[in-house]
């Protein structure tokens, strides 16, 4: 997250400092799946292109996965739709590479940013601050070399065991279901022909009632040769005492050869701080979330983190963000991320744990093959739902009781607090191709006195903003809004059919100086 924050800062012209202690991304596949919003975010980075250029799968492979019973040899699996059931609602696809592919694509984009300073293989040790700015003392891979860096605000993006979010005291909530999880990388060509017996896919997931709602899956890292695999093991597991040749051909439930190319662990728990900010220091990405790689929340929620906070920092540091608007990060951003967690990570294991331990082919296969039937059916209205808003924001018009969250609809219409939904223009451009890098107002059918409410309210607030004029027909009637106030970070923030009594009230309240 680091890296996609400088790039994100580097772009506003913000003289930054990345400190990072690898000089090169860890090659563990991790984060794969990207959604939709993240490409969007990569295509304001102006690198959506590389990305897609740097996925391992071929073009069009399949991202989505097969959930199987007991074993991947099991009469009973499906292949659920994923993500790209919403495709059309953002302006990109999503996408699915290994995470070190992604951040070599940001590396690079990175370099080219004047005003970022990347100090690649240095520690931070240390984060001190006062009202007037923070200091961080780093050290040259781990040796005596010391020197300390001032700034006006840090942002920890130093994954789940944080140097930052320890130093700054914030706590953790959240679930820990107390169990040791194997990720193994492996290369396998037999396994890629045995598992021809599906259609193709990325992901083989195995639920088994001896697991209760854990998973057990092996994703493609490519196609034909290079696996990953995640599975609970016994809490004492190390890599010298367990069989995993011998539980990786179990859950598949056939034999296959296979040559290891790394072994490790992790904890099953989900962490949530119980905020993101302390003075001048925020944490973004696992350091303020941890959770299972369940559903493939963490690196995409991480860059929403780091997408929300960065425009933030840049107006604060130019002038015309507030204090206030700093804190709106914390508000819009950990409900989300509380929710994901609990209703979508936490309620998924859950679900699969009931299911196992209340249907059973043996038992009573009929009753069986019924819920079977519907567990896969559920898949898709989850998709539908996971629509992180923040209609509650004090810096968004949302409808009053509103709260953010991560439940929402995918639609068309251009509600505050939502992502703003792809229109072609008049031009045949997509509105997002339109977009200015801070505030955009689409303004359709609008009359010139409007509009010149609105350019010189921003004048006088200094607050940048590009306005976007085109006719109120075609499909851009889907908004069911002629004016359309859209955040740095793609949401819309203000909406309306016709124009407003206070232009400079909507402008002032946006950015946190309402
Ligand atoms: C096996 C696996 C599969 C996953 N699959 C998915 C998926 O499909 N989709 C998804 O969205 N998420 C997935 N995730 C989660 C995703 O990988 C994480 O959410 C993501 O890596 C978080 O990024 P981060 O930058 O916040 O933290 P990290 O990736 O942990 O990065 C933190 C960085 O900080 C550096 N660092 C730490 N401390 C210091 C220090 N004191 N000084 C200097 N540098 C420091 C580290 O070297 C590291 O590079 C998966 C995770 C795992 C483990």
């Amino acid at each position: 997250m680091g890296v996609a924050l400088a790039v994100e800062l580097g772009q506003r012209g913000i003289a930054c400092a990345l400190v990072e202690r690898r000089r090169e991304p860890q090659r563990i596949p991790k984060g794969q799946n990207l959604t939709q919003r993240s490409v969007e975010h990569f295509y304001f980075w102006g690198v959506a292109e590389e990305l897609r250029a740097a996925r391992l799968l071929p073009p069009e492979f399949p991202m989505s996965g097969i959930v199987a019973y007991c074993d991947l040899n099991n009469e009973y699996w499906y292949a659920p739709p994923l993500r790209e059931i919403v495709n059309s609602y953002y302006f990109q696809n999503n996408e699915r590479l290994p995470q070190y592919q992604g951040e070599s694509v940001l590396r690079k984009r990175m370099a080219q940013l004047p005003s970022v300073e990347a100090r690649f293989g240095w520690i931070a040790e240390t984060i001190e601050q006062d009202v007037n700015g923070v200091r961080v003392t780093i050290a040259k891979d781990g040796g005596a070399e010391r020197e300390v860096l001032e700034a006006d605000y840090v942002v920890g993006c130093d994954g789940g065991h944080s140097t930052v979010r320890q130093q700054i005291g914030i706590e953790r909530g959240g679930a820990d279901f107390n169990e040791l999880m194997v990720l193994a990388l492996f290369r396998s060509r037999e396994l890629h022909e045995k598992l021809k017996r599906f259609p193709p896919r990325s992901t083989y997931r195995v639920i088994h009632p001896d697991l209760g709602g854990y998973w057990q899956f092996f994703g493609r890292v490519d196609v034909g040769e290079s696996w990953f695999f995640h599975s609970p093991v016994p809490a004492n597991t190390t890599r010298d005492n367990y069989d995993f040749h011998g539980l990786l051909q179990k859950v598949a439930g056939f034999s296959f050869a296979c040559d290891f190319d790394y072994v490790g662990f992790w904890d099953l728990r989900i962490a949530v701080a119980e905020k993101y900010q302390v003075g001048r220091v925020f944490i973004a990405g696992d350091a303020a979330h941890s959770h299972p790689p369940y559903g493939a929340y963490g690196l995409n929620n991480g860059l929403d983190d780091v997408v929300n906070l960065g425009w933030k920092i840049a107006a604060k540091i130019n002038g015309w963000g507030s204090d206030a608007l700093l804190q709106t990060y914390t508000e819009e951003r950990r409900p989300i991320f509380k929710e994901t967690a609990e209703d979508f990570i936490e309620a998924g294991i859950q679900r699969d744990k009931e299911f196992l331990g209340r249907y059973s082919p043996e038992r009573d296969r009929a009753e069986f093959e019924s819920a079977w039937k519907e567990h896969a059916n559920a898949a898709a209205p989850r998709v539908l739902t996971y629509e992180p808003n923040y209609e509650g924001s004090p810096i968004v018009f949302g409808p009053a009781g509103g709260v953010s969250s991560a439940h929402g609809s995918h639609t068309f219409m251009a509600r505050a607090g939502h992502h703003l939904p792809p229109q072609l223009l008049s031009s045949g451009r997509n509105v997002f191709e339109e977009l200015g890098p801070d505030f955009t107002l689409l303004a359709f059918d609008a009359d010139d006195r409007t509009i010149l409410a609105f350019t010189d309210a921003a004048k006088a607030l200094n607050v940048p903003l590009k306005i976007v004029r085109d006719s109120y027909s075609d499909g851009r009637r889907a908004y069911e809004a002629s004016l359309i106030l859209v955040r740095p970070d793609r949401y819309i923030c203000w909406s309306a059919v016709s124009a407003p009594a206070d232009a400079a009230a909507i402008l002032r309240k946006v950015v946190g100086r309402g």
